[in-house]
């Protein structure tokens, strides 16, 4: 670090925000060279440690505990008297969490990276420059890795939705709602979902239409509908929630059904959990006036290099709108520190094929095209699509049932693997491996020339007909 003046300190690589892409980005920076620095305005690593999906992973296997006792007395366990502390499990996930958050400023420690505590804003100075708690810092390269947050609703717009919360909050709650209410269709609200009623909270789902999850392939998505409703949630299909009213015994959520307008209440309800969706940390930032091009939800607009619209700032993650995952974020970070200071110029993520999982119960796995985008991209005539349904052998001896479902899409003479889908037991951990396959552009062929491992659910993959 080098300051040319006594306001402005100066580095190579100036870093906003410290979360997933941004702290991949500057240790990858320093690895090569560079002199980094992270500002931080919360907590180091970001939405994924501290309110994604580490803490909802936690809360997933929790869930899935509860949900294979169910199968216990199948399987021969006598387990009649079962207690389960929301407040355990809280204290040891918090715990976890504040040690990440240590480790991660180790790291920046360790890799001489220097971590700046503060909100970030940029100045009006003719360089690029940012401030944070009244001083200023300054890099011939900036990268904007801000993250996004949960989108809220007013109570102008439906009153009394300040009552509720969001997956931000869920996080807070120290002990388990007995009875909750998640509003949304999108894979939060469904993971939110899931774990509430498994770990024995009576859970309403509230979507505006008639599947969950409706960007997926329709195979996954009207599958999980139905896999939500045998799990035990009650779905509220092509509603829409029209106010929450705090009461004596608790918040009331009134909703609205849209082709038949009935007017229903749910009430005692210790929960709402508002999961509609995210947008983008950019406000006080002051990106317009730096000349950084937003989109029209305020996401910031990037080429495929993750340059912004002004020379020299950069910008990666959920604040760009795309994949909002994790890895995404990182690979991005990554590629771009290698190429600007390793040099290699062509360094860029491929954002096709990503994988995704939906900590569902069962798990959902689904990577490439859906069928609807295969045809759109290919043509009907050169699509193929292989399907099968079938119940795990884990299920052979429970009276609890789940179903696994799998869809190839596949195009072309040659019937190469565009896209895969799947909802079942152990989907979550099956993606990775078959994800690489499809990267690499394998075939339906491919597939079939795998001797299958038996007796699993991942075999049926290599052996479909
Ligand atoms: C409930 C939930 C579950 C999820 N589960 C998964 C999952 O299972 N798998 C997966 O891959 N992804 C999951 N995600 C998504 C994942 O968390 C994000 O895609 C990822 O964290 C994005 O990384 P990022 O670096 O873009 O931003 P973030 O990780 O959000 O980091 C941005 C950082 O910037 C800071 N910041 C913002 N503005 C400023 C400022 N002006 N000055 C200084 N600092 C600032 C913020 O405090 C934050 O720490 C989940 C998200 C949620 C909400």
């Amino acid at each position: 670090m080098t300051a040319s003046t006594s306001e402005v300190t100066r580095f190579d690589f100036l870093v906003v925000g410290g979360g997933s892409g941004g702290l991949a980005g500057a240790r990858r920076a320093a690895e090569l060279g560079a002199n980094a620095a992270v500002i931080e305005s919360h907590k180091l690593g970001g939405t994924c440690v501290n309110v994604g999906c580490v803490p909802k992973k936690v809360m997933w296997n929790a869930a899935v505990h509860a949900e294979f006792l169910h199968d216990h007395a199948d399987y021969g366990f006598n387990v009649e008297k079962v207690n389960f502390s929301w407040e355990t499990l809280k204290t040891k996930r918090d715990a976890y969490i504040r040690r990440l958050n240590q480790i991660y400023r180790n790291n920046l420690d360790k890799a001489k990276i220097q971590t700046i505590e503060g909100r970030a804003r940029f100045t009006s100075d003719p360089e690029p420059t940012l401030e944070v708690n009244g001083r200023k810092y300054t890099a011939p390269h900036i990268l904007i890795a801000t993250g996004g947050q949960p989108s809220v609703l007013t109570d102008a717009e439906i009153p009394g939705a300040s009552l509720g919360i969001t997956s931000d909050g869920f996080f807070e709650l120290e002990s388990l709602p007995k009875r909750s209410v998640v509003v949304g269709a999108g894979y939060i609200a469904v993971e939110m979902a899931g774990i509430l009623t498994n770990l024995g909270s009576k859970t309403s789902l509230i979507i505006r239409q008639g599947e969950v999850l409706r960007n997926f392939d329709s195979f996954i998505s009207i599958n999980c509908t139905k896999e939500l409703q045998n799990s035990g949630v009650d779905l509220q299909k092509n509603a829409r929630v029209t106010s929450v009213r705090k009461t004596d015994t608790g918040l009331e959520v009134t909703f609205v059904t849209n082709d038949t307008g009935k007017i229903s209440t749910i009430s005692e309800v210790d929960c709402v959990l508002w999961a509609i969706g995210r947008k983008p940390n950019i406000s006080g930032l002051n990106i317009g006036e730096m000349g950084v091009d937003t989109d029209e939800h305020g996401h910031i607009v990037v080429d495929e290099y993750q340059n912004t619209s002004r020379p020299g700032i950069y910008a990666v993650g959920d604040v760009c709108g795309r994949a909002l995952l994790t890895p995404v974020a990182i690979a991005a970070g990554r590629k771009l520190a290698h190429r600007l200071f390793e040099g290699k110029k062509d360094s860029k993520l491929d954002y096709s094929n990503i994988p995704t999982v939906v900590f569902s119960h069962p798990p959902i796995g689904t990577v490439g095209l859906t069928e609807e985008e295969a045809i759109i991209s290919k043509g009907k005539e050169n699509v193929k699509i292989y399907k099968t349904s079938f119940t795990p052998l884990y299920h052979a001896i429970t009276t609890r049932k789940t179903s696994c479902i799998m869809k190839m899409v596949c195009v072309g003479k040659e019937e190469k693997i565009v896209g895969l889908h799947m909802q079942g037991l152990g989907c979550d951990e099956m993606l990775q491996g078959f994800a690489v396959a499809v990267k690499l552009g394998a075939t339906k062929a491919d597939f079939d020339k795998t001797v299958a491992i038996h007796p699993t659910s991942a075999e049926e993959l290599v052996t479909m007909r």
